[in-house]
């Protein structure tokens, strides 16, 4: 009596009232709590409070690196570097560079030499005169990301497991450009559309945004995210009837967590950082 639970005991009960994982469907039993948003997404590893999942421990491993590039995308995206941590920077390249190089920035060699001398630079938005160009393979791995949150959100939001049934649509672009204002747009459209029920609004400082809204009638869930001033994401999962009603969308099938990480991971393991020269 009066005394505080410990982390053990607090973990315990969480298991038992949440006893399958909600990144494979329920198809194992959940042995470890999961945060979504991996806390190296935020300074000193300071996520949002109750953003705790209950994962088998595949599924938590297979998300891993995946998480790591994610991590890394966002300080990179950074418009200042006023909140950027040498040491926390880093720890994150090191990370990159054992577990998977390839989602290191390209270093476009010509370009870097341009500007330390000075000379003019073509148009702006070209690929080559770009210092640094992200590699395809980070689609991939935010693809994981986004995917992790939505099968978690959806537990959140609605106790059910994502599962074959569901579709997913997953799109990203750096605040700022473009691509963000498009995607904005889409994802405005998108909560007008679904008659949000339940909306919830997260802020972690400058850190972290996010807004959810679930149509339960349709079992559609619409996620939009924004970590600092850099990087949007903005994503549907739905089940897959639904989702073919939404035009130009791309759509992904559902794969448990454990097998979409473990792909990612293998597909793009041991290839090297590129430096465009
Ligand atoms: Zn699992």
């Amino acid at each position: 009596m009066g005394r505080r639970a410990t982390k053990a005991e607090i973990k315990a009960d969480f298991l038992a009232a949440n006893p399958r994982c909600c990144f494979c469907n329920g198809e194992r039993a959940s042995a470890e709590l999961d945060h979504a948003p991996a806390r190296i997404c935020f300074r000193q590893k300071q996520g949002p409070e109750g953003f705790v999942f209950p994962s088998c421990v595949q599924c938590n491993r297979a998300a891993a690196i995946s998480e790591q590039v994610v991590a890394f995308l966002i300080r990179m995206m950074e418009p200042t570097s006023a909140y950027l941590d040498d040491r926390d920077i880093d720890k994150l390249i090191s990370g990159l560079i054992n577990n998977t190089p390839a989602a290191l920035p390209i270093l476009n060699a010509i370009a870097a030499a341009r500007i330390r001398n000075e000379l003019p630079s073509g148009t702006a938005d070209s690929v080559e005169e770009r210092t640094v160009i992200i590699d395809p393979c980070v689609h991939d791995y935010v693809d994981v990301f986004v995917t992790k949150m939505l099968y978690a959100i959806r537990y959140k939001v609605s106790g059910e497991f994502a599962g074959p049934k569901h579709r997913r649509w997953i799109m990203w672009a750096q605040v700022g450009t473009s691509s963000a204002r498009y995607l904005t747009g889409r994802a405005e459209a998108f909560f007008g559309e679904l008659q949000v029920g339940q909306r919830v609004n997260v802020e972690l400082g400058s850190q972290f945004q996010y807004r959810h809204g679930f149509n339960a009638a349709h079992g559609y869930l619409g996620l939009w995210m924004q970590f600092g001033e850099g990087l949007m994401l903005f994503s549907v999962l739905g089940p897959g009837q639904q989702m073919a009603t939404i035009k130009g969308g791309e759509f992904k099938r559902y794969l448990p967590m454990r097998e979409l990480g473990l792909r990612v991971n293998k597909r793009h393991q041991g290839r090297p950082w590129k430096i465009v020269a």
